[in-house]
């Protein structure tokens, strides 16, 4: 990636504007253009201004992951369709034989692909708690090559110290991933953190406006920048231009988003804790949270997302409360300016056998938000009336 001055010296505001991206040399167009074309006309064989077919690269392309490099402190970004593509490239630079070892509180298609799309081609996984680090040094084989860690995870918001994971994985020769698809590297950046490499759907907040797929992979090991741009050639999970283009757009205002996201939530998350009808509330911005203390120390603030139960195991009164809300739309996905809510059980972790998401704690009637940027008292007042409800 290129650098100039101001990505030497700025802070994280000044790089989400400007970080990977400079005037048009054509026409002074102060954003990035949509290069909407699939190849690049050369001089004479060989001869070609940094591109040769967009496949492997393209400038808008370019320009977002010299972005989303800056942002999470890494040497490269190599941006991908979307986040399971991202996901899909790591794992494909694995072999057969290889072992992968993993949380059992993950988005669910992490947990898919690892189980249903690679195990039949000879790549195992394990899947255990990470808040328990005997557990995961329990679950370490000879053949374990990737640690897939995801914090705050998905959808308990348990936090996962990922410099002790890193230190235990390195001790063991084993790399680290780190999907930072819900704390953004706004909050947490796990390759300072000790991490290999980090992992985005920008589909969510970085994006952060539900209106487009994509993914990225962020990494300063020239290994795996090699791995995983052969990927893109030879597997071509590419992002369209007018995709890098509306992502680029939206990390420009990602510190400013997330302040509101976490300020809405940390409100919102005392507002469900007080109230007589719920019962457990999943967010480690609250005191007694158990991962509390350390997103204190990983994070800068606590995040958009929070998961809650009523104080009745009902699954009636939970889907009345998920079909309730009049401001929360009742949808997958998250981290846009809008807020969800969202039924994991049927939702984003249907493809998780029941058995094995009750042993994780992950109830049937599990109830999981993405707070939005709206005014905080229409999203209490929201929820209040749906609780009312049931
Ligand atoms: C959405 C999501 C993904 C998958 O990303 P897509 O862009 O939907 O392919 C991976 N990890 C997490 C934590 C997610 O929320």
């Amino acid at each position: 990636m290129e650098s100039t001055s101001i990505e030497k010296t700025a802070r994280f505001g000044t790089l989400a504007v400007h970080a990977g991206q400079k005037p048009d040399a054509a026409t002074g167009a102060i954003m990035t253009p949509i290069f909407q074309t699939s190849t690049y006309v050369q001089e004479a064989p060989g001869v070609h201004k940094g591109h040769e077919y967009a496949r492997v690269s393209n400038p808008t392309r370019t320009a977002l992951e010299g972005n989303l490099a800056t942002l999470e402190g890494a040497a490269q970004g190599i941006a991908f369709a979307s986040g399971v593509g991202a996901t899909d490239a790591i794992v494909k630079s694995l072999r057969p034989g290889d072992h992968i070892v993993s949380s059992n509180d993950l988005y669910g298609g992490t947990y898919r692909l690892f189980r249903q799309v690679y195990e039949p081609f000879g790549i195992a996984s394990s899947f255990v708690d990470m808040t328990d680090l005997a557990a995961v040094e329990q679950a370490l084989r000879p053949e374990t090559k990737l640690m897939w860690i995801e914090t705050p995870t998905n959808p308990l918001i348990r936090v996962v110290d990922i410099r002790r994971l890193s230190d235990l994985a390195h001790a063991h020769g084993i790399d680290v991933a780190v999907d930072n698809t819900f704390a953004t590297p706004y909050l947490q950046q796990p390759l300072a953190l000790g991490a290999d490499l980090v992992v985005h759907s920008t589909t969510k907040y970085l994006g952060g406006h539900s209106d487009v797929i994509g993914g990225a992979v962020c990494t300063s090991h020239a290994d795996w920048v090699e791995k995983l741009r052969f990927q893109i050639k030879s597997t071509g999970a590419v992002p369209g231009p007018m995709d890098c283009f509306l992502t680029l757009r939206g990390t420009k205002t990602l510190h400013l988003r997330m302040e509101r996201h976490c300020a809405n939530a940390r409100r919102l998350a005392d507002f469900l804790d007080a109230h007589p009808k719920v019962g457990s509330v999943y967010y480690p911005g609250l005191p007694g949270d158990p991962g509390h203390e350390l997103a204190r120390a990983q994070m800068r603030d606590f995040g958009g997302m929070i998961s809650f139960t009523l104080t009745d195991d009902d699954m009636d009164k939970a889907l009345a409360v998920l079909s309730g809300t009049r401001v929360f739309s009742l949808a997958e996905s998250l981290g846009g300016v809008e807020s969800l809510i969202g039924h994991p059980a049927t939702m984003t972790h249907a493809s998780i056998p029941r058995e094995e998401r009750l042993a994780a704690g992950l109830s049937d009637t599990l109830i999981r938000l993405s707070v939005g940027i709206e005014d905080i008292e229409d999203l209490i007042e929201d929820l209040d009336q749906a609780l009312a409800g049931v």
